[in-house]
């Protein structure tokens, strides 16, 4: 297997004053409708960083040319060096054909830890909401959460075992909201929205996680805003965005045209 980061990912890791290296795909099962699971070997403490934290896959095409595609760490093994990725797989795009098709053995270039939304330790409550694609970090960051805190999931999904399971430490009060999008299109709130509304917020200070669809999460921070929330209490990640592909470094394209 290659050992040695492409040049171009080493330049990133770099500039972003993070690290590249070259994992190990060892497992990469089906874990509902529109999640994959994939296991990494390689660095895992190196790239991984804290709960929230993403990490940047380099992948090709069929014509030879490449890009990077980011996804939350959802687990780390530092004994056994690993580290888990669940990644959506219900549209046509290179990260989900990537995905689909990774097998163990295949190397793959990794830079990371990326992303700066780390939990809020000073928070009593959390928050968690947006779509199947934010499972990762959520359930990630939400397993740090220390007790006698309470975690919150409010998540649209697509279909009915879009619902991984996961434990979280005892003394945490975990509640979830899965909202099935029925049909409903992936940019109408509508769904989300019934969601929060029928979640009256726990006493004391709450931290609200945003990640998932570019329009959806800007109406559910609006939505929090007038329900109380400061700017300060609020963190947001467009993590893709409808009927545009994402851009070189990773991320949705932010202008309106
Ligand atoms: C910080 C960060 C963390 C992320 N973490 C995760 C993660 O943990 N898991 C994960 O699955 N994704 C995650 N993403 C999104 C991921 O990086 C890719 O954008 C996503 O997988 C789509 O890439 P693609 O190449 O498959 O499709 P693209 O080429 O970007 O898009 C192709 C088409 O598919 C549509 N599309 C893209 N994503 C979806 C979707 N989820 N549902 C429906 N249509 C879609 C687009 O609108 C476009 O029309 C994260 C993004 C960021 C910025």
């Amino acid at each position: 297997m290659t050992t040695s980061p492409h040049s171009t990912s080493i330049d990133l890791a770099r500039r972003l004053g993070t690290n590249a290296h070259v994992c190990e795909v060892v497992q990469n099962t089906s874990l509902s409708t529109s999640l994959r699971e994939i296991v990494l070997q390689g660095s895992a403490v190196d790239l991984c960083g804290v709960p929230g934290n993403d990490v940047m896959i380099r992948m090709g095409d069929d014509s030879g040319s490449f890009t990077r595609r980011r996804y939350s760490v959802r687990s780390v093994d530092p004994e056994r060096d690993q580290f888990t990725l669940w990644i959506c797989t219900t549209h046509d795009g290179l990260g989900s054909q990537w995905a689909q098709s990774a097998a163990p053995g295949d190397a793959v270039d990794v830079v990371g830890p990326r992303g700066k939304i780390p939990l809020d330790p000073n928070a009593d409550w959390h928050l968690f909401m947006g779509d199947v694609t934010g499972f990762s970090a959520f359930y990630r960051m939400a397993q740090s959460i220390e007790a006698p805190g309470r975690a919150t999931f409010i998540v649209e999904i697509d279909h009915d075992d879009d619902t991984p399971s996961a434990q979280f430490s005892e003394g945490v009060a975990v509640s979830a909201v899965f909202v099935n999008r029925s049909g409903r299109s992936r940019t109408d709130p509508s769904g989300l929205l019934s969601g929060l509304g029928a979640f009256a917020f726990p006493g004391g200070e709450g931290h609200a996680y945003l990640f998932g669809e570019f329009s959806l999460i800007n109406v559910l921070a609006a939505a929090l805003l007038d329900r109380g929330l400061s700017d300060e209490q609020i963190n947001r990640k467009a993590y893709w965005r409808v009927g545009r592909r994402n851009a070189q470094n990773g991320e949705p394209e932010k202008d309106q045209s």
